[in-house]
C-alpha cells in the first residue's frame, strides 16, 4: 500500500538519524522537470537533488542504460577487469579532455581522492618533504562531509565535535586573487589549490568572471595543482560544460577557448550519472595520475559496470539535448525576469548565479525563518526549493526545462514572494 506523506515522515523521524532537516514534502515519483508527492500532487523540482538531476528525473535513456547493465553485470570489483570500465574511461576522458580518470562513487570520495593525488604528486614530483604538503582552500567552501574535508570547512555545524581535524590546509578568502598569490608565495610546500568555480552551498556565491583564469595562471606559475571541484557546477549546470569554461558557448571541453581555465585536476560527481546512481570521478593528465600505483587507492564500487553504463549515457544526453546551451539561455531569462521583479520588491535583495544555478537573497537575517517560510509557500504553490544559509534560496531546476515551463516557474515564484 502507498504510504501517506504523514506516515513516511513519521517513519524517517523515528528510524532515521536526524542529520537532515527536509522540507516537509514526500516525493514518490519523478519525470523530467516534475516530481509528485505521495498524494499525487505535482511540483516543479527547482533543486534537482543539488544539481545531480541535470538531465531530468528518470531520463528514459539513462534508466534504460542502467537497467540493461543491471541485468547483465553489476559489480566485479577492481580485482578483475570488466568490459564496461575501459570504454567508459575512454569516453569520459575524451569528453572532458584529460588523459586519465580515477572513478569513485560520491562527491566527497572524489574530493578525498583529489587531495590524496595532490599530496602524492607534491612529494613525488614537486619534491615537497613528506608530511609537509599544504593545500589551499577557500573560506565558506563546501566539498563534502568526510573528516578531512570538514577539517577545512568554516561551517561550525559541519565541524563542531567532529575533531581532531586533519592538518595541511591553508584557508584564504574566495574570489581574492591577491590572497591566493600571497598564500602561494608563503610556502614551497603547496601541493594544490582546491576551489569551487561557483560556491554552491555557500549560496551560489559567484566570483568575478576572470577569477578562475587568474587563479589557474597563479597556480601554474608556482608549480601548484589547480584543482576544480565541479561536483555541483559541472556538466552543463552553469551554461557551459564546466564552470571553468567561463562564458564559452561551445559544448565540448573548450580546449581551444580563451575563457577556459583548464584544471590540472577536475572533480566531478552528481550529474555525471544524471542522478540515477552514485558516480564520481577525478580527471587528470598522465604526469599527475601516474603517481597512484596499484594498491594505493581504490573503492569496491568505484568504476563498476552500472556506473560506467549510466555515466556514459548521462553524458551523451547532455550533449545530444544541448543542455549547456539550454541552461545558458534559460538562466539569462530567469535572472532577467527575477531582476524585473526585484526592482519593485522589498523582500528580495538580489538574484545571482550563472546558467541554471541561481539564488535569491532574502532581505532578512540568516537566523530568521523567512526563507524557509517562502519555501513552504512555494511548495504549496507547486515548486520545490530549499534555503541555504538561512536567508538564501537556491534555484536549480533540471536542465531539460523549456522556456514555457521556466516562465511558469517564474510566475509561481513571484506570486509567492508577493505574499511576503
Ligand atoms: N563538492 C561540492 C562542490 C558539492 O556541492 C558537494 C555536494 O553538495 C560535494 C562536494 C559532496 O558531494 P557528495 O554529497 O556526493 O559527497
Amino acid at each position: 500500500d502507498q504510504l501517506t506523506s504523514k506516515e513516511a515522515i513519521a517513519l524517517e523521524d523515528k528510524y532515521g538519524a536526524h542529520n537532515y532537516h527536509p522540507l516537509p514534502v514526500v516525493l514518490s515519483r519523478g519525470e523530467g522537470v516534475y516530481v509528485w508527492d505521495a498524494e499525487g500532487k505535482k511540483y516543479f523540482d527547482f533543486l534537482s537533488a543539488y544539481s545531480a538531476v541535470n538531465q531530468g528525473h528518470c531520463h528514459p535513456r539513462i534508466v534504460n542504460a542502467m537497467t540493461a547493465q543491471a541485468k547483465t553485470l553489476t559489480l566485479t570489483s577492481r580485482a578483475f577487469y570488466n568490459d564496461t570500465l575501459g570504454p567508459y574511461e575512454k569516453y569520459v576522458t575524451e569528453y572532458f579532455g584529460f588523459d586519465k580518470v580515477l572513478p569513485m562513487n560520491t562527491g566527497a570520495e572524489a574530493v578525498e581522492t583529489a587531495i590524496k593525488l595532490a599530496r602524492k604528486w607534491a612529494y613525488e614530483k614537486k619534491g615537497v618533504a613528506e608530511h609537509e604538503a599544504q593545500i589551499i582552500v577557500c573560506d565558506n567552501n563546501f566539498h563534502g562531509r568526510t573528516t578531512t574535508i570538514i577539517s577545512f570547512s568554516n561551517d561550525e555545524g559541519a565541524r563542531k565535535n567532529f575533531g581532531p581535524y586533519t592538518p595541511g590546509f591553508i584557508k584564504i578568502a574566495y574570489n581574492d586573487v591577491d590572497a591566493l598569490e600571497e598564500a602561494l608565495k608563503s610556502s614551497k610546500n603547496i601541493a594544490g589549490f582546491l576551489v569551487e568555480p561557483i560556491q554552491g552551498e555557500a549560496g551560489v556565491y559567484t566570483p568575478d568572471d576572470d577569477y578562475m583564469r587568474k587563479a589557474k595562471a597563479l597556480c601554474n606559475a608556482h608549480d601548484v595543482l589547480f584543482i576544480a571541484d565541479e561536483i555541483q557546477t559541472g556538466i552543463a549546470r552553469t551554461g557551459a560544460l564546466l564552470a571553468v569554461c567561463g562564458n564559452c558557448t561551445c559544448e565540448g571541453h573548450c580546449e581551444q577557448q580563451q575563457t577556459y581555465a583548464r584544471p590540472d585536476v577536475l572533480i566531478l560527481g552528481k550529474a555525471l550519472s544524471g542522478g540515477a546512481y552514485p558516480v564520481s570521478a577525478v580527471l587528470a593528465d598522465n604526469a599527475i595520475m601516474e603517481v597512484i600505483k596499484p594498491g594505493q587507492h581504490g573503492s569496491t564500487f568505484g568504476g563498476n559496470p552500472i556506473a560506467g553504463a549510466v555515466a556514459t549515457e548521462a553524458l551523451e544526453v547532455v550533449r545530444d539535448e544541448h543542455l549547456a546551451q539550454n541552461a545558458r539561455k534559460l538562466g539569462n531569462l530567469f535572472r532577467k525576469k527575477m531582476n524585473e521583479y526585484i526592482a519593485g520588491s522589498t523582500i528580495v535583495n538580489l538574484v545571482r548565479g550563472r546558467g541554471l544555478l541561481n539564488a535569491i537573497l532574502i532581505n532578512d537575517t540568516e537566523d530568521s525563518s523567512t526563507a524557509w517560510d517562502i519555501c513552504i509557500a512555494l511548495r504549496d504553490n507547486g515548486l520545490l526549493a530549499k534555503p541555504t544559509h538561512g536567508n538564501i534560496i537556491r534555484f536549480a531546476p533540471p536542465l531539460v526545462m523549456n522556456e514555457k515551463e521556466l516562465l511558469e516557474c517564474v510566475a509561481i515564484i513571484t506570486k509567492t514572494l508577493k505574499a511576503f
